[in-house]
């Protein structure tokens, strides 16, 4: 009879994993961190009880929080990536070549270390490559503190508790937006609207105050369930969550990037929200 890992992410709902090899198991100085084996998704890593990241469907979620402002954008070469200690941000980030310098600022090392020695898949090396600059930080303080700026800035952040709360907070947006160059971007990982729509209100209202645009855009992540994934969008710059998939796939190209759920449609198609997250934005 093998295990299951039950992810407590809800009071009244949940869902479980079974558990086959487990890699890892312990606390770090700041979460529990567990990364166990799943014959359906492969490797799967999970802090303080809550899915994070998984080998069979990182793709998705890595492909769309990276290339859809990076690309939108137009013209970023440095990123800022607030969490992702597992790699695929950071890895997603550097396979596009006109990215000059990614800092990744991660709180809890051991989730690197343990990312890189057991999903290696996910980051891809990633952490060798000589344009990252991995910064072992909290990155609400660090915005705080330092003088670099960003074109796009990232946050893949665990959920509002723990260490990740202070991620959700409209003095770390605030922060965020004085690290941003003009017409820069930020964008957020931010919750499962048909689960968390307070998440997603507080973040639109939060944002919303001190960005002319903040809006949304999403995807679907299979071990985020509970349907459309929200990403959190916020710049001074209206008019670059309304390019057409024309004016995108250029630049799709001059990176030369290879994906397997990024197209320059889906990006136009993933700022059409549904009307049920429209609703919950009045
Ligand atoms: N894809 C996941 C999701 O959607 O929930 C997030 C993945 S990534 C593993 C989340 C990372 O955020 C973790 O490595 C965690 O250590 C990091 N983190 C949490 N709070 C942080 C903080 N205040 N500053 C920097 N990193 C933080």
């Amino acid at each position: 009879m093998s295990d299951w890992y039950d992810e407590t992410l809800y009071g009244d709902v949940a869902q479980r994993f079974r558990m086959g090899r487990v890699l890892y198991r312990d606390k770090t100085d700041l979460q529990d961190l567990v990364i166990f084996e799943n014959p359906v998704l492969g490797r799967v890593m999970a802090l303080d009880g809550v899915i994070q990241t998984t080998e069979g469907d990182e793709f998705i979620y890595h492909e769309m929080l990276t290339h859809v402002p990076i690309l939108a954008h137009g013209r970023a070469r440095r990123v800022a990536i607030v969490g992702g200690g597992d790699g695929g941000m950071l890895r997603r980030c550097l396979e596009n070549k006109t990215v000059e310098r990614v800092t990744m600022v991660e709180i809890d090392r051991t989730v690197v270390d343990l990312s890189v020695e057991h999903l290696p898949s996910i980051s891809a090396g990633a952490f060798d490559d000589p344009r990252a600059n991995l910064v072992i930080a909290d990155g609400c303080a660090f915005m705080k503190e330092t003088d670099e700026s960003f074109d796009v800035i990232i946050v893949d952040s665990t959920d509002p508790h723990g260490p990740g709360a202070v991620l959700f907070t409209e003095e770390f947006y605030r922060d965020c937006k004085a690290r941003l160059t003009p017409g820069g971007v930020l964008v957020t990982q931010n919750g499962v609207p048909f689960f968390q729509p307070q998440e997603l209100k507080d973040s639109h209202q939060r944002l919303g105050r001190l960005f002319k645009d903040a809006s949304f855009f999403v995807a679907p992540v299979p071990s985020y369930y509970g349907g459309f994934m929200a990403f959190g969008w916020a710049t001074d710059d209206a008019d670059l969550r309304r390019q057409t998939a024309e004016a995108i796939r250029p630049r799709f190209e001059a990176a030369g990037l290879t994906t397997r759920y990024y197209t320059p449609e889906i990006h136009a198609a993933s700022f059409a929200l549904p009307a049920y997250v429209l609703a919950a934005l009045k």
